[in-house]
């Protein structure tokens, strides 16, 4: 029929069917490969893509191997995963778009572990009867924190949900102007309250609320107080915040909750490792805070999850909310969840083994030298023209910490010949189209690449090479 269709002339190649494509051996290979319906789906779009042109009468080439290898090419195009291992040299290290914390060893051994076989999720091994999944985790975060009960959920947006629907649902909860967050993406205070059921009660202004604010805003329907991290801003100037600890012996007074939502959790002192000291979890409990919610990936370091730590009897309700059963941890999670507070045992070796907590502490005289001996490779890579200069950079800590704390950083600000924009905004995304995708950051038309958060040199290396052949094949065309 197609063959039928177009200006035929008579020394012209006919389109071949489908299956003398599928009988070439690059078309076997496929269908070994990819499996019989793909590859013929694949055929037929390869068949598709040369029909018009064909019938136009132009000189394609539409022999069976070529179309095959056509076909072949996008079976293989298809095959990439969507999600894909990045070089983050954005200088932020728990970059939320890239996936926040890196998973220490000992949990992706963990995780690996849980993926292959039936574990104890929720099986209790001393007595044959059912167990609770959180118990795996709930010990550690006790005796890390300091809490009297712990529970855990898919995220600290759960957590929030969680702990607000559990807590104070068709009643009131009472939070200052000053710290009713927006978080990227979908994470509003304010909304999340509505979606809990809890009827939100704002105090004070956006610059200053008083103890006194929150002691008139109690009334008979308030079912808590609650604190929060305002993790991504910082108000600055004539400013009063009234602190966990010194609410907590209102909400004693008048017996109402104190939850403290701290986005981060931290479990160590950072001033440890060189950086700014950020309230600590352990802390949060020690002010009086009755819960204590946070995340698993930012800088606690682990998988993505929410944690909820405090009072023995809230925790309980939290736990028997069906909202949990839809918020709850798989046993991959809690698997690299468990391990990852293993390490917290060890402070010593910590730094050494939690990734996020290595790429942090790196000295930025060690990143500056590491630019230094990068340089010549990353200058051969752009190309003749692009000017590469090894500069002091300010990484950041992400996802909510310390929003306004530098950390300096080494790395390249690459600028394009002539200044020019549009080629710096054509490096970035060579830069993205390598095997390895590396993402930097384009500041004043130049292309800044921050090696804080490099965890691989020998890919980077890899990449830089790569991206050399491809400039070095571009070159000539462009005189
Ligand atoms: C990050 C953050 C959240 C949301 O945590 P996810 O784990 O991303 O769901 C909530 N509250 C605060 C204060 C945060 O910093």
């Amino acid at each position: 029929m197609d063959q039928s269709s177009g200006i035929e002339t008579p020394d012209r190649a006919p389109l071949p069917s489908v299956d003398k494509v599928l009988a070439t051996d690059a078309a076997r290979v496929a269908a070994e490969r990819f499996g019989r319906p793909a590859t013929v789906a694949s055929v037929r779009a390869a068949l598709a893509e040369v029909r018009p042109a064909w019938r136009a009468g132009a000189a394609v080439d539409v022999s069976p191997g070529r179309l095959a290898a056509a076909a072949a090419a996008r079976l293989e195009n298809e095959d990439v995963p969507s999600q894909r291992r990045v070089i983050n040299l954005t200088g932020t290290v728990l970059h939320t778009n890239l996936g926040r914390a890196l998973i220490a060893e000992e949990a992706i051994a963990a995780v690996v572990a849980a993926m292959r076989h039936p574990t104890s999720l929720e099986f209790r091994l001393s007595d044959g009867q059912r167990g609770e999944r959180d118990d795996h985790v709930r010990g550690l975060l006790r005796e890390l924190t300091g809490a009297e009960d712990a529970v855990a959920v898919n995220n600290n947006a759960a957590a929030v949900l969680l702990t607000l629907n559990s807590l104070s649902e068709g009643r009131e909860t009472i939070v200052s102007r000053g710290e009713l967050i927006e978080i990227g993406g979908a994470f509003r205070m304010p909304a999340i309250m509505k979606r809990a059921g809890a009827r939100l009660v704002e105090v004070g202004t956006t610059n200053r609320t008083h103890l006194s604010d929150y002691a008139e805003a109690i009334g008979p329907d308030t079912a808590l107080l609650m604190k929060v991290h305002p993790s991504n801003y910082r108000i600055e100037g004539f400013v009063k915040e009234v602190r966990a600890a010194e609410l907590s012996p209102l909400a004693r007074e008048r017996g109402l909750p104190l939850v403290d939502d701290l986005g981060s959790g931290v479990l160590v002192d950072l001033s440890t490792y060189g950086l700014e000291r950020e309230r600590t979890v352990q802390d949060a409990v020690a002010d009086g805070a009755d819960l204590v919610t946070f995340s698993g990936d930012k800088l606690l370091g682990g998988p993505q999850a929410g944690l909820v730590v405090g009072r023995s009897d809230l925790v309980r309700r939290l736990a028997k909310n069906h909202l949990k059963r839809a918020l709850r941890l798989d046993k991959l999670r809690l698997a690299a969840l468990e391990a990852t507070l293993k390490l917290y045992r060890d402070p010593d070796r910590l730094a050494e083994r939690l990734p996020t907590l290595a790429l942090l502490a790196r000295p930025a005289e060690a990143l500056k030298a590491l630019a230094a001996r990068l340089r010549p490779a990353v200058a051969a890579a752009v190309g003749a023209g692009y000017e590469v200069a090894v500069i002091d950079l300010a990484s950041q800590i992400g996802s909510g910490a310390l929003p306004l704390a530098q950390i300096p950083s080494g790395g390249f600000a690459i600028s394009a010949p002539g200044g020019s924009g549009g080629a710096t905004v054509r490096l970035a995304a060579a830069f993205r189209s390598l095997s390895v995708p590396v993402i930097g950051r384009i500041a004043e038309d130049r292309l800044l690449l921050d090696l804080r958060a490099l965890d691989d040199e020998k890919a980077l290396i890899a990449g830089l090479d790569e991206l050399r052949t491809a400039t070095a094949a571009e070159a000539p065309s462009c005189g």
